[in-house]
């Protein structure tokens, strides 16, 4: 037996032997001769393997789709990692799926900067070196009434940057009921230890009043620091230091007060019908001397940490050794500028801004999309999409306590479970995730396309081809 063995693996057939076939040629073709090398060898590495390992039965050869594997392998490691997912969950602002869909002006914006070169860090007029933070400073400003800006890489760089630059070696105060984690680890506690300062905690979780900041105020304070909540809320016996009585009382005492907004709203929410959120501008007005927000969450634009404020400070920002590590690149500046541009008209933002689009679209819009989702699902053979509503949410820890109800395609199939149906949409080109909800998977069309329709209608259709 093991003699036999012995000499079906001496019988493999050689590398150059499998190199000179037609199914290699035909594989050469379409890869390089090291590429297919690699498939061929790695392979039959694995076809000895499995000889040697085996499970009683002796391989033959002919017997595997020996080149049907190996192009399968080097096409799939052809296939990139990060891809283009369809959204069927109704989270408009999924961090896991990338947060905010860029705006038709923005993508084009960073197409443009990406394809050549660009004046990143050239004043044009001048002739000479400029800065990178000159491009949306002016925009910024504008948009939120503060003197000055400056982006770096996300929001927990830019609280980072703020603490690092004012309170090194110094003390933050903060309200017990501010002391958030949001996803992925962002603990307000760790991001100001490693920005070097010393966290001082004030309050209960619930209760902060404006005097346990000024009990808590030594000479070694610099910051008084207000952190919205973000993904969750605190509700009943509860009240917090209002922004204008902190900052009154570090006036007095010659303190700063930052305050990381979250997601850092720049529209009227109640002009568009979304839920009451302090806007930037409200925070800028109400005294508060650095404002930091992300760029990608409700503001709908690429991965930034926007800081807007007083203009000394942001100066003094600008300068710490910290900005070149946390600076941001070419392609989220040319994709912020093209994004807040479009805020300049306001009157045209639904239409040009797809996060407030999805935010704010109506409910007939979304039943009617929905149903037509639900006509294109249940032409497919196997396949039963029942319209129903549902509830969407903002996410990215913005607006976090309010359901904004939507339509939904309740999918189930006759052959797969919605476990099994949900596995095989994520198998799918492009992915589809979408929520399992009483049995069923449910398709929110909030944050579907038109065009996605037709691609989650064939996907069902594959899905359902298979023997
Ligand atoms: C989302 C959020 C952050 C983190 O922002 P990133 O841009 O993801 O770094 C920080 N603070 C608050 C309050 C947030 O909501």
């Amino acid at each position: 037996m093991k003699s036999d063995l012995q000499e079906r693996l001496s019988k493999l057939p050689k590398v150059d032997v499998l190199l000179a076939t037609p199914r290699a040629e035909e594989l050469l073709q379409a890869f390089s001769r090291a590429q297919v090398v690699d498939g061929v060898r790695a392979q039959l590495e694995a076809l000895r393997k499995q000889m040697l390992q085996g499970d009683g039965h002796v391989y033959e050869f002919a017997e595997v789709p020996f080149f049907d594997v190996v192009e399968g392998d080097l096409r799939a490691k052809q296939q990139p990692s990060l891809r283009r997912v369809i959204n069927a969950t109704g989270i408009v602002l999924h961090t896991n799926l990338g947060r905010a869909p860029l705006a038709e002006r923005a993508i084009e914006a960073v197409v443009e900067v990406a394809r050549g070169y660009s004046n990143l860090e050239y004043d044009l007029a001048a002739g000479k070196r400029g800065s990178r933070h000159a491009h949306v400073e002016r925009l910024l400003c504008e948009l939120t009434g503060a003197e000055a800006a400056v982006v770096v890489n996300n929001n927990a760089a830019a609280v980072m940057l703020a603490v690092n630059t004012l309170a090194k070696d110094a003390e933050v105060v903060t309200s017990r009921g501010e002391l958030i984690e949001i996803g992925g680890s962002f603990r307000i506690p760790d991001v100001i230890e490693r920005s070097e300062a010393e966290l001082v905690e004030v309050g209960t979780t619930n209760k902060t009043r404006i005097d346990d900041y000024a009990n808590a105020i030594t000479d070694r304070t610099r910051i008084l620091l207000k952190v919205h909540q973000s993904n969750f809320k605190i509700v009943g016996f509860t009240s917090a230091a209002k922004r204008e009585e902190m900052v009154a009382l570090a006036r007095e005492r010659e303190l700063l007060v930052v305050e990381d907004l979250g997601s850092g709203i720049l529209i009227d929410p109640a002009a568009f019908g979304l839920p009451d959120e302090t806007t930037v501008r409200e925070a800028v007005g109400a005294g508060v001397d650095l404002v930091t927000f992300s760029g990608d969450k409700l503001l709908g634009g690429p991965q930034a940490g926007i800081v807007v404020g007083r203009s000394d400070l942001i100066a003094a920002m600008k300068k710490n050794p910290l900005m070149r590590a946390l600076r941001p690149g070419k392609l989220d500046l040319a994709a912020l500028e093209a994004t807040l541009l479009l805020y300049l008209d306001e009157d045209r933002l639904r239409e040009s801004l797809p996060v407030l689009a999805m935010l704010t679209a109506s409910e007939e819009e979304l039943k009617a999309k929905a149903q037509t989702l639900c006509d294109a699902l249940g032409a497919v053979p196997g396949v039963r999409a029942e319209l129903k509503q549902g509830e969407s949410y903002a996410g990215g820890g913005s607006l976090p306590d309010e359901a904004l109800p939507s339509w939904v395609a309740a999918v189930r199939s006759e052959h797969l479970s919605a476990n099994e149906l949900a596995d095989a949409l994520r198998a799918q080109s492009p992915p589809i995730v979408a929520r399992i909800a009483a049995a069923a998977l449910n398709l929110d069309v909030r944050t579907v396309s038109e065009e996605e329709i037709d691609e989650i209608a064939r996907a069902f259709q594959r899905i359902h081809d298979l023997p």
